[in-house]
């Protein structure tokens, strides 16, 4: 299939793919072509002998920067057919659930995985680079945010994971956390799986899981129970 959603991801650690993107559902899918992984290393537009990528900060300070002309090279080889071209940053918006839909809705996305004290800030601006951050942590690179970007956006394309409605429940679909989940045995430890979802009336099962999920959004994230009291007046 040629129009399915297309990664292409550079980087200067290229055997770190397709690592776990390459496991259960999301390598089933990649095989049966509903979705692709272009992998590009970085290093194939280092410079001189040494294939140099990156050079001392600039006012000084510790670690290395990525060359911002070594970076463009690499942009600039991949055909973006109107994909949107990311940095995986710390500094970058926080993704999020419907962020993630957008991404998984289009043709694809262009990630470019930084490494040491991050990238020359002028190949972001001169290529207008939109920075995508997985949490106000940092991490050595950006392959794994990469992958976790990747994951969340390819599981939601159609066909990908078995149960299509799996994906309208969970957590932030709705604006919500999603509700507790059980399974057999129906008694583990002296605690019950709570009657209702045994009783096998839906209207009710509902009921009940709606006012969890809010119980627990309320409880565990005001943030987001705040903007869904304001969607719902
Ligand atoms: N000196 C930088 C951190 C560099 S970490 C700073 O303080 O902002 C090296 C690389 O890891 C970054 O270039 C980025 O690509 C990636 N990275 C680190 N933390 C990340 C996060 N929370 N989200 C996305 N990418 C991250």
């Amino acid at each position: 299939m040629s129009n399915s959603w297309r990664a292409t991801i550079l980087t200067l650690f290229p055997d770190m793919f397709p690592g776990p993107l390459g496991i259960s559902l999301l390598g089933k899918a990649l095989e049966k072509n509903l979705w692709s992984l272009d992998v590009r290393d970085i290093r194939d537009h280092g410079l001189g002998k040494h294939r140099t990528v990156d050079d001392t900060p600039s006012g000084g300070g510790p670690g290395m920067v990525m060359r911002a002309d070594v970076a463009a090279a690499a942009i600039d080889a991949v055909d973006r057919a109107g994909r949107p071209l990311i940095y995986l940053s710390p500094r970058g918006r926080h993704l999020d659930q419907a962020r993630v839909r957008e991404l998984a809705a289009g043709p694809g996305a262009i990630l470019l995985c930084g490494r040491f004290e991050g990238l020359d800030q002028r190949v972001i601006d001169a290529r207008q680079i939109e920075e995508i951050s997985i949490g106000d942590f940092v991490l050595a690179g950006g392959e794994i945010a990469a992958m976790a970007l990747v994951e969340a956006a390819v599981r939601l394309i159609p066909g990908v994971l078995g149960d299509h409605a799996s994906t309208d429940e969970e957590s932030f679909s709705s604006g919500l956390l999603e509700y507790p989940q059980y399974t057999r045995p129906q008694e583990f430890e002296g605690r019950s799986i709570p009657e209702v979802l045994s009783g096998g009336n839906h209207s009710e099962i509902a009921k009940y899981r709606l006012a969890q999920a809010q119980g627990l959004t309320r409880e565990r994230r005001p943030d987001l129970w705040t903007l869904y009291e304001k969607a719902k007046s």
